[in-house]
């Protein structure tokens, strides 16, 4: 099959442009090369729809922030059924010598177009975030700002997209691009060859290599990496908004972070690495979490940890690249898509439809696009009279798998219909193995019910994608 428009890679920019796309008549194919969407570097971040504020009033990430936070607000959330919370963000300072920083973002951050920002003083933080220490003295309060699962973000972009008519190919890693002389490209991934007219290079960590294949190595990408630290649910009313300090040259600094889920979470540090696989936590990015996260709320402890993990940024240079390559006519490179790029995917994927038509593909609208799609349920967002309603249509909402989580035997078969394929595919649309025990109690029920749904041994399951079996059959 020839496509209009290949893919390649399955993260959140991947995953909106093939549901923009999807609302015109093209043939589209989105290649991963993982066994699953949003295994890159959309699954380890912070989860925060940003406003646009700490970003250059010129720069490209800020204004497609400021829109992307638009569009999620007023279009995407509630189209795609997504656990958003508007919960809004404070930028602290410890001395009120730095208020006019605060005055400079709230400018920058006015002229990008975002509303509603106040400095706000010491009185109005003890009325509204009673936990923040003693060295706080004033903020600026981002009424905007939000936090979504940015995993499940992608899956709901990613099954609407395929609903519309993308086509999805998983474990289809992009190892070689031929230009054909006359146009369009044909492309290698898991040893078979796709032909397309227009390559959309949305590959994160590896967007500078799969650029260099068709012919345009422009660009390099640097991991900048960002260790991130879970605490236990019952910190959860730590804090009622995201709190940032004033950033530094590199980053938005250390945060307390509210997520869809109820864990807080504290950091990420912002350290540039060679390495693009290196995902370690350390013990100095765990002192330097704890320390600036303790600034802001001293009642944060070691002991409410539960988990960390660490996320690389791709970064190349300040701005994202988002542009047609002339070195390879047909190539549209989606790069550097370092922070905001969760909260900027909606935005970017509007402006790589318009790159794709100002350089020759029609756009002409389906006649029916399903902008819809319904929530799923998750028992841990829905009140006990609910609960009781969901058990009486079907008994497997009151068969509770996960007990950390409050996730249902109904729910993860749920997951599995819509796509999970590996055991974190199924944490991360559902949460089960998410909590304390991390899967002590559940993962062998989870890989029962895979075996059901799937009807594949469960020494063919595997954590996320081939490599990571968790049984070995001793008799092969
Ligand atoms: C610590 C941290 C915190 C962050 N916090 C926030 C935040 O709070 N808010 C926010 O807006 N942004 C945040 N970001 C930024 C955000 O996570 C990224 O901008 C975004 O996830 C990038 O998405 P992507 O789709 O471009 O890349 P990815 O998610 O990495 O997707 C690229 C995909 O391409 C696939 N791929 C790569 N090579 C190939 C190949 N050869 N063939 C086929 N497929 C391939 C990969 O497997 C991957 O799935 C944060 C980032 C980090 C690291």
């Amino acid at each position: 099959m020839v496509s209009d428009v290949i893919i390649i890679g399955a993260g959140i920019s991947g995953a909106a442009i093939a549901r923009e796309l999807s609302r015109y008549k093209l043939k589209v194919l989105l290649l991963e090369k993982e066994a699953e969407p949003a295994f890159g570097v959309s699954k380890s971040n912070s989860g925060i729809i940003h406003a646009g504020t700490q970003n250059p009033p010129s720069s490209l990430k800020g204004w497609l922030c400021v829109e992307g936070n638009r569009l999620i607000c007023t279009q995407i959330a509630s189209d795609l059924g997504l656990d958003f919370v508007q919960c809004g963000q404070l930028i602290v300072v410890f001395d009120l010598a730095d208020l006019p920083e605060l005055e400079k973002i709230k400018k920058e951050g006015e002229e990008l177009g975002v509303k509603g920002l106040e400095i706000v003083d010491r009185a109005w933080l003890d009325k509204n975030e009673p936990n923040l220490g003693p060295e706080v003295k004033a903020a600026l309060y981002v009424p905007s700002a939000g936090i979504i699962s940015p995993y499940r973000f992608v899956y709901a972009l990613v099954e609407n997209a395929v609903k519309n008519g993308v086509r999805l190919l998983t474990s289809r890693r992009v190892t070689a691009i031929r230009r054909k002389e006359t146009n369009g490209f044909e492309v290698v991934a898991g040893g078979e060859v796709f032909r397309a007219r227009f390559i959309v290079n949305a590959a994160g960590l590896f967007a500078d290599e799969i650029s260099a294949l068709a012919g345009a190595p422009t660009f390099k990408i640097v991991p900048r990496k960002g260790e991130e630290y879970l605490l236990d649910k019952k910190r959860e009313h730590i804090a009622n908004h995201i709190i940032f300090p004033l950033p530094s040259k590199t980053s938005k600094g250390v945060l307390i972070i509210k997520t869809s889920d109820g864990n807080p979470m504290i950091g990420p540090t912002a350290h540039d690495t060679l390495d693009k696989t290196d995902l370690s936590t350390t013990d100095e990015g765990l002192a330097e979490v704890l320390a600036g996260a303790r600034r802001m709320i001293p009642s944060i402890s070691a002991g409410d940890i539960i988990a960390y993990f660490s996320g690389l940024r791709p970064v190349a240079g300040k701005d994202f690249i988002i542009r047609h390559e002339a070195a390879a006519p047909g190539l549209v490179n989606v790069a550097g898509i370092q922070s905001p790029g969760l909260t900027s995917a909606p935005a970017i994927a509007v402006m790589v439809a318009d790159i794709l038509k100002a350089h020759g593909l029609k756009l002409d609208l389906k006649e029916e696009f399903h902008r819809l799609r319904p929530r799923p349920v998750h028992l841990f967002q829905v009140s006990p009279e609910e609960t009781r309603q969901l058990i009486a249509k079907n008994p497997a909402y009151g068969d509770i798998v996960c007990r950390c989580e409050l996730v249902s035997a109904a729910e993860i078969r749920d997951a599995i219909k819509h796509g999970a394929r590996t055991l974190d595919g199924v944490k991360f649309r559902t949460r089960a193995q998410s909590g304390r025990c991390h899967g002590g109690f559940c993962t062998t029920r989870i890989m029962k019910i895979m075996r059901e749904e799937l009807g594949f041994p469960v020494t063919a399951i595997t954590k996320r994608g081939p490599g990571s079996e968790l049984i070995k059959d001793e008799r092969q």
